[in-house]
């Protein structure tokens, strides 16, 4: 069991203390005797020590900003949602393929956001703009915001903040499990709860510092329990001896844990392992002795739409990993609708 995330050390933007809640997270680390520093935006962030790319990158992840989200807009979130909805970013997990080390780059620290109810606010003229359509907002496009979720509430205030939005809906994903705050939201199942899941042996190779397979599935069962609308991302998957085996019991795991009512509006997301250049070399920077299959003469090279091309598996393993994914999905949960695989 991995224990709750607690920052080394704290840094304010001064303009945070404005607001109620990050008064309320200055007194808390005072008591907490974390040391406390102020900067002049979540975006100049110095002093974060290391000697080393990898200790310093170790440092960050350490490291808590608690900030004003100044920018109005939301970037765009295609075509998961519509909106990004920013409330935190980064997170304190290591796992070697993690898509933020990439999206990131040399901002690794974790931020909060103060002013919720402006940043929601937003997000109601976002609503209003699309009405009578339904507009949806991802919460985890930059983050996983479960590790500080408890000294926050900003899930929680936002999960009863669309529970009252007939036309608003909101998503996250996380690969955490500290998530019994989040039981008694008043949702109204506007709000769906994701987990990222993986087989045991990978999440225990690659996914360092987060919880195990067996306490993710027992979270989605206490979140599935609590009504709301469920779904699982398996991601990534891997192609190797046996891999079958590992894939089939996370689905026993997730089959013995969800109760029948949960299993009616259920999705998964399917996404084979892949890598951009950019990524193998930041992962090769942190992860050196890493075990990742990163070798592009194994794969096929797949143009991407911003020009990052990625490196997929060849064809017949992803036809292996569809054909057999899939089927045993609709055999353990026939509702169950999978969005895709790619
Ligand atoms: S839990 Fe998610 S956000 Fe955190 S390091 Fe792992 S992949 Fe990245």
């Amino acid at each position: 069991m991995i224990s709750q995330f607690v920052p080394k050390r704290v840094i304010f933007e001064q303009q945070a203390l404005e607001y109620p809640l990050g008064k309320e997270l200055y007194e808390r680390f005072q008591a907490m005797k974390i040391p406390i520093q102020f900067t002049g935006s979540h975006n100049r962030v110095t002093g974060i020590p290391g000697k080393t790319h990898q200790e310093s990158f170790g440092e960050a992840k350490r490291t808590l900003v608690v900030g004003i989200r100044k920018s109005k807009e939301f970037l765009g979130c295609k075509p998961s949602a519509h909106y990004q909805l920013p409330l935190t970013t980064s997170c304190p997990s290591m796992c070697e393929y993690c898509y933020l080390a990439t999206t990131l780059g040399k901002k690794p620290y974790l931020r909060v956001y103060v002013n919720i109810d402006e940043i929601l606010c937003q997000a109601d003229r976002y609503i209003q703009e699309r009405a009578p359509e339904i507009t949806a907002f991802e919460g985890a496009a930059t983050s996983d915001p479960i590790p500080t979720e408890y000294l926050t509430g900003l899930l929680f205030k936002t999960i009863e903040f669309f529970g009252n939005q007939p036309l608003g809906r909101f998503r996250f994903v996380t690969k955490h499990d500290k998530v019994d705050s989040l039981l008694t939201a008043v949702h109204n199942g506007h709000t769906r709860f994701r987990f990222s899941v993986n087989a045991a042996t990978i999440i225990e190779k690659y996914e360092h510092g987060t919880p195990t397979m067996a306490e993710r599935v027992i979270a989605a069962g206490k979140v599935a329990r609590g009504g709301y609308p469920l779904g699982f991302i398996i991601a990534p998957i891997f192609y190797y001896d046996n891999w079958e085996q590992d894939y089939h019991r996370l689905l026993i795991a997730l089959d013995e844990q969800l109760p029948q009512e949960a299993r009616k509006d259920l999705t998964f997301e399917l996404i084979s392992h892949r890598f951009t250049k950019r990524a193998k070399s930041n992962i090769l920077d942190l992860f050196p002795e890493t075990t990742l299959p990163l070798d592009e003469d194994e794969r096929k090279y797949k143009y991407g739409q911003f020009g990052y091309g990625k490196y997929i598996y060849q064809e017949q393993a992803m036809n292996d990993m569809k054909n057999y994914m899939e089927p045993a999905i609709g055999k353990f949960f026939p509702q169950a609708k999978v969005e895709y695989f790619v």
